[in-house]
Parts: C-alpha cells; structure tokens; sequence
C-alpha cells in the first residue's frame, strides 16, 4: 500500500479494498518500523490519526469522496498544530504546545486527510540538509550515511520511504526542491502568497512558502488544492482565483516553449547531473516541445543577496522568542537581561545564531545602505532577469542542486559551501516565482532533480508539465532499497 499514490489510495477507500483505518494502521507500523533509522519524524501522532481515520472511514461510508479525505499525510514541524508540539526543530520551542491551527493544517483537517505526525526539519528551517536540527539528522532512505537534503528533510524522506503518503514542506530558498531532488520525489513550492504562512512558523517573511512534497506531479495537485487560496489572516496572501489543479493534467505540449538558462548548465554542475538533465530536456523535446537558450545574468548573484536578506528578517522574526511568553526558559535568570540571553543562547543553536547575527549586522544603522538596501535592489534585478525571459519562453528548466545527496557531517564544518547547495533555487523565492523539483535519472544509483520554474501563479503549468514527464518515463516511481 506504501507505493501507491494519493489517487490511487483515494479510489481503493472508496470502493473499499481497505478502510482509512487500516491505511492509517499499515503506515504507523512502517513509521514505528523504520523512524529510529532514518528519524523523520519528530512526533508521532498515533491516537489521533487513528481518530482522524475513524471519521474518515464514516464519511466514506456515507457516499463522500473529497480527493484527501481518509488519506496519511504528515506535516513539517514548522505548521502549528492545536494540542501538537511544533517546535520547529529547535530546543527553543521542544516545549511548546501550538494553541491553534496553521491555516494549511486546518484546510487539510477539513479535507478529511490523516494527520500520521511532524516531521523533522534543520532549526527555523535554516540548512540545505537538515542536519541542524535540534533532533538529531535525518538520513536519506536511497543511502543512511548520506542527507536529505533541508531544510524540509524529515518529510522529503517520509515520503521517500513511504512513511506518508505526501507531506507539507516550506521552502525559503529551496527547501522543498531540494530535499525533493536528494530523495527522488516530488516538491512544489508554489508563487509566493498561493498559500497561506499562517501559523507557519516565520523564517524570512517575504521568501518563505508552503507546498507539497509527493510522489508524483498528480499528487502535488491533489495536495495544492487543498493548500491554496485566499486568506485574511496573512496580509501577503493572494485574493487570486484557484484553478482546478487536476483538470489540466494530461494537457499536449507540443509548442511549450522551454527556456534553458545558460548559466545553469556548465560552470559548477557535477557532469553526470548535466547529463540527467540533457536526457530529461530530449524527453520533452521528443514530446513536442522547444528548447530556447535564455539568460538569467544576475542569477549568479541570489545566493549572496538571500544571506543578507533572509538573515535579515530572520533577525527580525526570531526577536519573539525571548524566555518570556513562550518556548524555551533559562533557569533561575539573574535579571531581565539574564533571562534574555541565556534562554536566547541556550535555546537556539549555532546556524540560528549566526543567521540572527548577520542579519542584526545588515540591518544597523551604519550598514543598512551597504547590505540590506543593495541587496533589495539586486533581488529587484533578478525578478526582471525572469520577467524577461518569461516573454520568450513559457516555463524554465534546469537542475535543482548542483550534486547529488552528500554525506552526513561533509559540510557541516563549512557554512558558505553549504549554502551553495541552493545556488540553483534560490532566485526563484528572491523573485517570488513558482518552482518544482521532480525525479530524473539517477546518478551513481542516488537521485537527481530536474527544476521547472514558472510564471507567477503558473502553477496548473507546471504540474502539467510535469505530469506528462511522469507519464512518459518512470524516473519517478524508482523507490529505494530496504524500503519497499
Ligand atoms: N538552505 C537555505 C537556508 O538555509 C534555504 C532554507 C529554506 O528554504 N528554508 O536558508
């Protein structure tokens, strides 16, 4: 049952080869099986989801057939869940209790889906591979030494390892692409304000998105669905339409115009990774479509303009978690100033530490011109650079990460190689753009990503687009050993 996709759960409940139930049962017994090697979840809502699944099975049986209802999925431990720890894979928040719902949690607890639990993630969602959260790494189902990718790594390898169906991910500067790309699924990080950020815990406001992680195209609709829309309670949430995700699946794309940035390809792309991509790119042009050399000039120039900008806000939002109201409290504080900085020093760790530093750094008075101004600038620069290209193409192609999965521990001493492992996504949030992550050929037996970006609010595009791949190859039904 782990293998099958949303849609094809969704119609085994309905004409009942297995209950919600049952389902739920099968996927806690492979998480009880499988989390203390691969820790991807943090908590494990056991009594709940099988509540949850309960409810479901008498919806069903009363002639109900939304897409999710009865269906186990998990959501990053960045959601506030009522009654749930969230704690955002920080000391700081290990003891919080989230009194209210993320807006995405409650969409998809009125669609009937199955909360299974929270999964891991690197602390406030800073890392590209998750080994800085304050539980401990998660491993790569495809092979245990190596990540997940992150920040959204718990789920990227729940999903992998079929220990849910699909998950939630947040992606700032690519954290569901490019955990989606090192564990061979599916990640859609949709336009900035598709879906609403609240009760998503804040990293860097004005980057950071909620979307799918899913084994197919297909999924990632069913699971956008949900997620997207208006909402009040987020003032930078879209008042836009939402279109029907799952109509446009199967759609020709002959005439679909590719734009193939040349600065994405060469320079410092692993060879074999080109290769998976060049491969994936004749795919397409097999099925119709056209490839159009574009150029993205100040591409080159998101990895350095997100570390001034994300540290920035980050500063900024992580400011409320002070030992007074909530989260983390150093013992027997001294004073006011006491408390402030050892609950704040003892309850983040050093990643956190040294994004809030930088960001206090570029937002002072004497530096705010030189650092935090220019860098809006060039964020400006590089959202023209898309414009452009999107009068000549329709969608943009490339690799979501520069290598495949490293090891566990090969970076971590090494803070800006590590961040270049966004190099290829990152543009993409400073722009506010869609983008999706989905499986091609693997390389020395471990996945490789290849990146669609589309226009704003092109999302329906992009899954089509995807889909149609899914369908002609099967790069994306590969599942990893010792996990079948
Ligand atoms: N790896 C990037 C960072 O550490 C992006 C994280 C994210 O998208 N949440 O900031």
């Amino acid at each position: 049952m782990h293998n099958k996709t949303i849609s094809e759960l969704a119609l085994g409940l309905r004409v009942g080869d297995f209950t919600s139930v049952e389902l739920t049962r099968s996927y806690l017994d492979r998480v009880s099986k499988f989390n203390n090697e691969l820790n991807s979840y943090i908590t494990v809502c056991e009594e709940s989801a099988l509540q949850s699944a309960e409810i479901a099975d008498r919806r069903i049986r009363a002639g109900e057939a939304e897409p999710l209802l009865g269906i186990p999925i998990a959501h990053k431990d960045i959601f506030c869940t009522e009654g749930v720890k969230t704690s955002c894979g920080s000391k700081m928040l290990d003891n919080f209790i989230a009194p209210y719902d993320a807006h995405v949690v409650s969409l998809f607890n009125q669609s009937g889906a199955v909360m299974l639990g929270k999964t891991n993630m690197d602390e406030f969602a800073m890392g590209s591979s998750n080994e800085n959260s304050y539980y401990g790494p998660v491993h790569n189902p495809w092979k245990l030494e190596a990540v997940p990718g992150g920040s959204s790594g718990g789920s990227a390898s729940a999903v992998a390892a079929g220990l849910c169906v699909a998950a939630t991910g947040t992606d700032t500067g690519g954290s569901i692409r490019q955990p989606a790309a090192f564990c061979g699924i599916t990640g859609l990080k949709p336009t900035y304000g598709r879906v609403s950020r609240y009760g998503m815990i804040a990293f860097a406001s004005s980057l950071d998105q909620g979307g799918p992680m899913t084994r197919t195209a297909e999924d990632a609709a069913a699971m956008l669905q949900v997620m997207a829309g208006f909402d009040p309670r987020d003032s930078t949430s879209a008042d836009q339409p939402v279109p029907d995700y799952m109509a446009g699946l199967g759609n020709d794309l002959s005439g679909l115009r590719i734009g193939v940035p040349k600065e994405y390809l060469g320079g410092g792309l692993d060879a074999d990774i080109e290769a998976s991509i060049q491969l994936a790119l004749a795919e397409y042009t097999r099925m119709g479509a056209e490839l159009v050399e574009i150029s993205l000039p100040n591409a080159q120039l998101g990895v350095p303009t997100y570390y001034v900008v994300a540290p920035a806000e980050c500063s900024s939002n992580l400011s409320r978690f002070d030992g007074v109201r909530y989260g983390y409290r150093c013992s027997d504080p001294k004073d006011l100033e006491d408390l402030y900085k050892r609950s704040r020093g003892e309850g983040f760790g050093p990643e956190v530490k040294r994004r809030i530093m930088i960001g206090t750094y570029a937002l002072s008075a004497g530096y705010y011109d030189a650092y935090y101004l220019k860098a809006q600038k060039i964020r400006h620069l590089i959202s023209d650079d898309f414009r452009e290209a999107f009068k000549k193409v329709d969608v943009i192609m490339g690799p979501t990460a520069p290598s495949t999965a490293f090891g566990i521990g090969e970076k971590s001493d090494d803070p800006v190689t590590m961040y270049l492992s966004d190099i290829y996504t990152i543009a993409v949030n400073l722009a506010g753009l869609p983008g999706m992550s989905i499986p091609v050929k693997p390389v020395g037996g471990m996945p490789v990503g290849l990146q669609l970006i589309g226009n704003y609010f092109e999302e329906a595009k992009l899954l089509n687009v995807a889909h149609r791949l899914q369908q002609e190859t099967g790069w994306h039904s590969a599942t990893p050993a010792g996990f079948e």
